[in-house]
């Protein structure tokens, strides 16, 4: 089977409150900065990368929803947080000299590329990282699952979706002290057990196409390039 330690093209996920640090809302330059530079290591060793970044630091659907909003409506506005926070990374990583594609799934041609399956393989052949905004493009979905859709539409080799915590636990470690860590868990697992790695939708996508979920601490720093090299703790979602 695949392992994390050899992957060539890889898919990150982070939520959008990864980008907003201590502050309650927002992005928050030096952590951009930060999760960059993570990015950047890993682009240093020829991996091809993937982002789809969150809007949840900006807005949320549900939230909108919740006050009186249609949701598709607040949906859309979700998105349009996703296509922020995706610039704000872009120019975050070319800060660093890395060269960065926001593709957009809803068409804004001033502000970023449409997406064209074919055209982002090509940027990615060239090492260029691609950050997927504006989610899947539709409401009543997540970034979760547009993320690992576009994982499956670019032969992405795993998705790593980066949290507070170093891995999937059987309850919340910020509250019971004795939780455990998963090393591999699976799909099946994850969803009757209501393990929140990712919604119902995103892991059920990543089942039905063999896409493995490896799920690590953010704040780790090294910790991303750690995996694909070999070492590190994460949790494994697979088959
Ligand atoms: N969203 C959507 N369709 C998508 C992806 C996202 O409608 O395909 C909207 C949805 O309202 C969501 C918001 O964008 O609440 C922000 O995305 P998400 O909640 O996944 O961000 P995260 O929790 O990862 O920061």
């Amino acid at each position: 089977s695949r392992k994390a330690g050899t992957c060539s093209r890889v898919m990150l996920k982070i939520s959008g409150e990864a980008l907003m640090g201590d502050q309650g809302y927002g992005l928050h330059p030096p952590t951009v900065a930060r999760i960059a530079q993570e990015v950047k290591s890993v682009h240093e060793m020829g991996v091809e990368i993937c982002m789809v970044i969150g809007g949840g630091n900006i807005f949320r659907g549900l939230q909108g929803s919740a006050q009186g909003m249609e949701r598709a409506t607040a949906d859309y506005m979700g998105m349009l947080a996703t296509v922020m926070n995706a610039l704000g990374m872009q120019a975050a990583l070319e800060a660093l000299g890395i060269h960065t594609r926001v593709i957009s799934a809803i068409r804004m041609d001033e502000v970023a590329e449409p997406y064209i399956r074919r055209r982002a393989v090509r940027h990615l052949e060239k090492k260029r990282v691609c950050i997927f905004a504006a989610g899947t493009g539709n409401p009543y979905f997540t970034t979760d699952t547009a993320a690992t859709l576009r994982a499956n539409e670019m032969n992405c080799e795993a998705i790593f979706k980066g949290t507070k915590v170093d891995g999937v636990y059987d309850k919340d470690p910020a509250k019971f002290p004795d939780a455990k860590r998963y090393e591999n868990v699976t799909y099946d697992e994850v969803l009757q057990k209501h393990l929140g790695v990712m919604d119902a939708s995103a892991i059920a996508l990543a089942r039905d196409n063999d896409l493995p979920i490896i799920v690590f601490s953010l704040d780790e720093p090294g910790g991303f390039r750690g995996i694909l090299a070999g070492s590190g703790t994460y949790t494994r979602v697979h088959g």
